[in-house]
């Protein structure tokens, strides 16, 4: 692949695009200069220097590359679900230059070893030209992620995690949980939480509630997950930790947290798309490319946690990509695995949710999909101030496609967005200044 702009390649003048950067207050017409993987500039009408490549864009948004804080990339245990390489790549597709690596992999990324490898290999990849976004991979919070001892944080910390979490269980203990609050300010990490009250879930696989009852399926109740939001931000409060909320759901939690950061509470959350596009009638005629953990919710959920990202209360988007293998979602809705991707159709489904009916404007999803999340996280990206790493998205805001599994980068296809027609075509991703992702559209 071309490393035009990239650390040894010629600078690159990308020309013509509206570039939309929430972070520097742009959005208009615009240049923008990269040179030796940083932005060197962003103006109307620049020239560049001598020998300069050039790539026209007009038509184009051309924006900060996405920031997702949740993804699950399944390597090192589970590589015919998802691999390091094909998850990055799949991120790089959807317009994501930073995605977060959960740790409940097999083994679980609990000792410094493990957090080192996935991050290693993310490199490794990356050199070999068959990278995708830049992977930071986060901690386990416990040991084998049993919820019981603290893994040694700092020595994650270390090695490369950029948070810890229990993802895909919660961290239950009370106990526990106070003490990695405390703990992870020495790094200035947060402690991620997928909150879930177990005993008030109790195994339920979608959301309780009168669809469950007319499948008769067993439900979870929207308390199994504010319940523990209750709790979690009580805890931040006590100990000035910093708690991020995974994939919030319902209208409680949303008005729990608004309430806690009204007081002055470290807590920051994030929403995914399918929480923001879906209820729990996605789950009619069993289908399990709608069985997620946490369940896709009632309509007057939905609405709260869009009116949540619409407000900032949730200041960002995080797909919970969850790839599964074809085979382990075409079950019974009771034995399938919990989990939809969301890399290649995040920015698409967004837009279709969010900004077409006029509930944001473009400035403000790309705020939630990428300064939000860098600018509460501490993340070096999700801006193209001058002197910021060339991490770039350029997509065809207006481009219709048809969502095709089989076309996706990931592995996997287990997406309720199948067969929908979307706007928004992602046409290059730029880490560094180097093409991480081309559609072939542009050469
Ligand atoms: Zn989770």
């Amino acid at each position: 692949m071309s490393v035009s702009g990239g650390l040894n390649g010629q600078p690159l003048l990308i020309a013509g695009g509206r570039v939309v950067c929430p972070d520097t207050g742009t959005d208009q017409i615009a240049d923008v200069l990269v040179q030796d993987g940083r932005i060197a500039a962003v103006e109307p009408n620049l020239t560049g220097p001598d020998g300069v490549d050039r790539l026209a864009v007009e038509g184009m948004v051309l924006a900060p590359g996405l920031v997702d804080v949740h993804v699950h990339l399944r390597e090192p245990g589970a590589t015919h679900k998802e691999t390091i390489r094909s998850g990055a790549q799949a991120a790089a597709a959807g317009g994501f230059t930073t995605i977060w690596a959960m740790p409940n992999t097999t083994p679980p990324l609990d000792d410094p070893a493990a957090v080192g490898y996935v991050r290693q290999e993310a490199k490794r990849w990356a050199r070999r030209g068959q990278g995708g976004a830049r992977v930071s991979p986060v901690g386990a919070a416990s040991r084998r992620m049993a919820g019981k001892r603290m893994t040694e944080v700092g020595a994650l910390v270390e090695a490369g995690a950029v948070a810890v979490s229990d993802d895909g269980l919660p961290i239950a203990d009370t106990g526990l949980m106070r003490r990695l609050l405390e703990y992870t300010q020495a790094f200035d990490i947060p402690v991620l939480q997928h909150a879930e009250d177990l005993g008030l879930s109790a195994q339920g696989v979608m959301n309780e509630g009168s669809v469950a009852t007319s499948l008769g399926l067993r439900g979870q109740p929207g308390a199994a997950e504010s319940v523990m939001v209750a709790r979690d931000v009580r805890l931040a409060q006590l100990t000035g930790g910093h708690l991020h909320v995974q994939h919030v759901s319902t209208r409680d939690s949303v008005e729990i947290i608004a309430r806690a950061r009204d007081k002055g509470v470290r807590v920051t959350a994030e929403a995914t798309p399918h929480h923001l596009a879906l209820t729990d009638e996605a789950v009619l005629g069993y289908r399990t490319e709608a069985k997620m953990n946490p369940p896709l919710r009632s309509a007057d959920d939905r609405a709260a946690v869009r009116q949540a990202v619409v407000d900032g209360t949730i200041e960002m988007i995080a797909t919970d990509h969850a790839p599964h293998h074809y085979e382990e979602k075409d079950r019974e809705f009771d034995d399938a695995p919990f989990g939809v991707v969301g890399l290649e159709t995040a920015l698409s489904v967004c837009m279709r949710e969010l900004v077409e009916p006029g509930l944001m404007t473009l400035n403000d999803l790309i705020d939630r999909m990428s300064a939000g999340p860098a600018r509460a996280m501490g993340i070096n990206g999700g801006s193209l101030r001058r002197g910021m790493p060339a991490d770039i998205v350029i997509f065809d805001p207006d481009g219709a496609w048809v969502v095709d599994p089989r076309r996706f980068r990931s592995k996997a296809g287990n997406t309720p967005f199948a067969g929908d027609t979307l706007k928004g075509v992602v046409h290059r991703t730029l880490v560094s200044g180097e093409v991480r992702y081309a559609s072939g559209v542009l050469l």
